[in-house]
Parts: structure tokens; C-alpha cells; sequence
């Protein structure tokens, strides 16, 4: 490989998602006295929350909600489960939640060692899909920033990926040529079959060791495994 440029998804593959977003539910249940109006468990109000937070991304992904809708409909619709219907303190909660939450630093192992070691060869940049106002303090507040050059946000380029235009967007930004690029990330359909579409280099980082039957080049589970492939 004659690599010049990584291009590194953030959410979920430099950044904690899953543990930064637990940290913050919990904070947010006990700031709004949740188990007052008859949540029974944090853990619960918690499990509640991921499934239509899931959906609803889901539905953000394919642009048929804006993120306004996503921000506060997804703690509406779990206090609903708890007979609740408040469109003021959900909207409240929604805000307080994308506050917090880009503060928390959880990272995976190994994330700052593995940067190091590779910004010293590499140019580096991120391909986002998350908000705008959102990652660029996840950034800065996990101590991320200084390794990359270009941050590209879907928000900012008007499409999402897998869409091919953010990775030309991205490519056009470094000043990057594709045969010289690779991706780093979690998510195969918008990380891996987006950039493989748009004729960049993949590697699937895959923590969870999920089980699936797509034929990909690069796969890793831990982030320390690049330093043996790049
Ligand atoms: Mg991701």
C-alpha cells in the first residue's frame, strides 16, 4: 500500500460512543430526577432510549427526520413508554444531552498511542456523519484535534455516508488521491462499502467482533493493530 492520507471515521471508532453516551443518560436521569415520575431504573429509561434513539437515527441517516427532530423526539418518545408526554422537558433533555455529551472523553484503547505512532507518517483527517457543533468539542475535549488536518462533517457537505460525495468532498479537501487513501472505520455500510464505492481503501474496525459474511480486505478489533498494517 502506498498510503499518503487516513481518513478516520470518529463516533464509535476513535471515540467511546457507547461508554460517553452511557456516562451521560446516567447523568441526565439523575439531573432531571427521572425516577421522580416513575422511571424505575436508569438502566431501564437507558435500554428504552437506545432502541428508538436507533430508530430514529436510522431515519436521520436517510434524511426523513432533521436533526431538531432527532434531538429532542428521541427522549419524547421514551418517556411516552412511562405514560409521560412532554414535548418541553424532552426538548430539554435533548438539549442538555448534546451539551454533555460531546464533553465526555472516553476513548478506545490504544487511541492517543496509535495517533501518535501514525501521525508522525500519515496525513490524518476525519469523515463524520454526527453534528457539526457536536464534534468538533469531542474533539478538542478528548485531546484529539492536533492529529487532523481536515474535519469533514456530513453536516457541513449537505450529504451523509455512505453518499459518495462527502469521500470526494473529503479526497478534493486533503488534496488526496484515492489510490493513496485508506478509511478507518466501524460502520460497513457507511464507512466501509461508502468509501469501497468511492474507490478508497478500508479498514473495518470491528471491537465487537460482530459476526459477518461481507469479504473485506482489512479487519481489525483493537486500534493497535493499525501499527501493524499501516
Ligand atoms: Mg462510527
Amino acid at each position: 500500500m502506498n498510503i499518503k492520507h487516513i481518513f478516520f471515521d470518529l463516533d464509535r471508532t476513535l471515540w467511546d460512543f457507547e461508554s460517553n453516551s452511557l456516562q451521560t443518560l446516567t447523568e441526565l436521569f439523575n439531573q432531571f430526577n427521572l425516577s421522580n415520575l416513575g422511571m424505575n431504573s436508569a438502566e431501564n429509561f437507558i435500554r428504552k432510549y437506545k432502541i428508538h434513539n436507533e430508530r430514529l437515527w436510522d431515519l436521520y441517516r436517510e434524511d426523513k427526520i432533521s436533526k431538531e427532530e432527532l434531538r429532542g423526539k428521541r427522549f419524547y418518545l421514551t418517556l411516552k413508554e412511562y405514560g409521560i408526554e412532554d414535548e418541553s422537558l424532552s426538548e430539554k433533555i435533548g438539549l442538555e444531552y448534546v451539551r454533555i455529551s460531546p464533553l465526555k472523553k472516553r476513548l478506545f484503547p490504544y487511541t492517543l498511542d496509535v495517533l501518535n505512532y501514525l501521525n508522525k507518517k500519515y496525513e490524518m483527517h476525519i469523515i463524520t456523519n454526527g453534528f457539526e457543533e457536536v464534534q468538533h468539542v469531542k474533539l478538542s475535549q478528548s485531546g484529539l484535534s492536533s492529529f487532523f488536518k481536515h474535519i469533514i462533517t456530513s453536516e457541513k457537505v449537505g450529504v451523509k455516508k455512505p453518499n459518495i460525495k462527502i469521500f470526494e468532498y473529503a479526497l478534493n479537501k486533503a488534496k488526496a488521491q484515492k489510490d493513496e487513501s485508506i478509511l478507518i472505520g466501524d460502520d460497513l455500510i457507511a464507512d466501509i462499502f461508502g468509501a469501497k464505492n468511492a474507490g478508497i481503501q478500508q479498514i473495518y474496525f470491528n471491537p465487537n467482533k460482530i459476526i459477518h459474511d461481507e469479504n473485506i480486505e482489512f479487519e481489525i478489533n483493537c486500534l493497535s493493530q493499525l501499527k501493524e498494517l499501516l
